[in-house]
């Protein structure tokens, strides 16, 4: 097996190249005065490729086009990215049966568009592939302990104040990536922000959800059970997700009702289950929040595993 570093494919966009430029992941390849290097000053997306097809690509595009909206930056149109995505993906699977590894079931795909370097009027964009964490993995299985922080904006900051680009997926994640070291300083794996006015928010790399069970009896002696998944309101100044949007779908078609916050964190402390979801690790179960056991480990394994079941419907 090569390791992580070396398996690395980079392919940038360049109106030269119809499928990409390659690059070498191991020599330098930026400018020093990129602003995405010198200002965090870009967007990017994170999406996993399954048995070499891309997961939820159109909603990944879409969602990179509405951040570089927000931030006024003029990215390369769907198509060039789909053919950049293609050849970074059958190269780096090309790479790993190459090197004596088994064919690649999972590769991690990022797209990244900074502003360009200083002076220049073009962003500069490139797609990245690479292995999955194998952290991720194991979380999908063992579950998270996660605590609870508060992000210090109220949950209408977004509305207010559209600079903050709270929507977008900009490429300043260090606030977010200090959450998690804070968090693992703590002992736990994974945090959930809190707005200031008291309502959960998301994770730092992650969406919330909640899972409630109703049983009701009809009278007839039938017992019937509603499924409920439920995630914070999409205008309190979060990420849209694209793994809670596409579940949702699979969700509803599979009988489940679907609900949107404001969630409170009691919410949380009293749901059947909590999860954060994301594109790379999936559906992580939340085992303890602030060292509260959320469920039961048989409910949290049972509920899991069904909506496992619904995400690998997902294209
Ligand atoms: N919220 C934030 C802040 C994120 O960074 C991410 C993904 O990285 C998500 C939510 C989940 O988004 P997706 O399901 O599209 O991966």
């Amino acid at each position: 097996m090569t390791s992580p570093a070396s398996a690395t494919v980079l392919v940038f966009l360049d109106p030269e190249f119809d499928n990409g430029r390659m690059a070498d992941a191991s020599k330098p390849q930026l400018m020093a005065t990129d602003q995405g290097a010198t200002r965090g000053d870009g967007v990017f997306e994170s999406l996993l490729a399954v048995g070499g097809r891309p997961r939820k690509l159109q909603a990944h595009l879409n969602r990179l086009a509405g951040s570089a909206r927000l931030l006024e930056l003029d990215i390369p149109a769907a198509d060039a990215w789909g053919r950049a995505i293609e050849t970074a993906i059958s190269e780096y699977r090309n790479g790993q049966l190459a090197s004596g590894g088994t064919e690649a079931d999972e590769v991690v795909v990022k797209l990244l568009v900074t502003r360009g370097v200083e002076g220049a009027s073009s962003p500069t964009c490139w797609v990245q592939a690479s292995p999955p964490p194998a952290a991720g993995r194991r979380q999908r299985e063992t579950g998270i302990d996660v605590i609870l922080l508060d992000r210090g904006y109220d949950s209408e900051i977004g509305e207010r104040a559209p600079w903050l680009l709270l929507g977008a997926k900009t490429l300043s994640y260090a606030v977010n990536m200090a959450a998690l070291r804070y968090a693992h300083k703590h002992g736990a794996d994974d945090v959930i922000f809190t707005s200031a006015d008291g309502q959960v928010l998301e994770g730092p790399t992650s969406t919330v959800l909640l899972a409630h069970l109703e049983t009701s009896e009809d009278g007839a002696g039938r017992v019937r059970t509603v499924r409920r998944l439920i995630t914070p309101q999409l205008d309190s100044g979060i990420l849209p997700g694209t793994s809670q949007g596409a579940l949702f779908t699979a969700a509803k078609a599979a009988g489940w009702e679907l609900g949107y916050g404001p969630l409170e964190p009691k919410d949380l402390l009293d749901a059947d289950a909590v999860w954060l979801i994301s594109s790379i690790r999936l559906l992580a179960p939340v085992n303890h929040i602030d060292g509260q056991e959320i469920g039961t480990p048989e409910l949290r394994r049972q509920l899991t595993a069904e909506l496992n079941a619904l995400f690998a419907t997902v294209e």
